[in-house]
């Protein structure tokens, strides 16, 4: 059965990259949100693909809500297109109403900050606090150093091969979206090892 995509977290770069893929795929996905009717939710900043993205979907007629902590508000420059900005108290506040308020979460290429933030979408997936479909726009490849960080944890022992399964991958926004709207969560046992009683 399709999910249904009402709004979509999208976590990118506050800076643009080196090379003009990155910005194109960013103005290709937020007109493909906007032409879906599905809202963005991202980190309210005008800066990099964050604010690209923003832009993309605003100019495609879409909706976009962004979500800043009060004391990033001039370094990220909140977007002053919104009609939805929520100013929040910390960098963990942001994480958790994005969270809250999304269906779905795409990674774009970015920094440690995405990185920070796709991992926390996916552990809390992993420990069931969400169930929610994650996926990563794999423009240029960018996300096969991660998708082999994932790989090495599972060959060494410290992830299992279904934790792979709780995110997608595709380099189309269209496909991408598509595969999020038909996700399906991957049945695993618990993610905690039964510690034994002491006798
Ligand atoms: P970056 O990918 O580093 O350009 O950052 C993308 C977004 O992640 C920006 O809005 C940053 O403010 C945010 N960010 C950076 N570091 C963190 C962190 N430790 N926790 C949560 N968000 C962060």
């Amino acid at each position: 059965m399709k999910r249904a995509l009402t709004y979509v977290c999208v976590y990118c770069g506050s800076r643009p990259g080196n090379r003009p893929e990155h910005t194109e795929a960013a103005i290709e996905l937020g007109r493909a949100l906007a032409r879906k009717q599905i809202g963005l939710v991202y980190g309210g900043a005008s800066v990099g693909l964050m604010g690209t993205l923003a832009d993309a979907v605003l100019d495609a007629g879409g909706e976009v809500v962004g979500i800043l902590p009060r004391w990033l508000e001039s370094r990220e420059v909140g977007h002053s297109r919104l009609k939805e900005l929520h100013i929040v108290d910390s960098m963990h506040a942001r994480k958790q109403r994005m969270i809250e308020r999304s269906d779905a979460f795409i990674a774009l290429p970015g920094g440690l900050g995405t990185f920070d933030e796709l991992f926390e979408v996916l552990t809390w997936s992993q420990i069931g606090l969400h169930e929610k479909p994650v996926g990563l726009l794999d423009v240029k490849g960018y996300f096969e150093p991660f998708r082999a960080l994932v790989r090495h944890a599972v060959t060494e022992g410290f992830a299992l091969p279904e934790h792979e399964q709780l995110f997608l991958s595709n380099p189309d926004p269209d496909a991408l979206i598509e595969a999020l709207a038909s996700f399906e969560r991957p049945v695993y046992g618990s993610k905690w090892v039964e510690t034994p009683k002491a006798p």
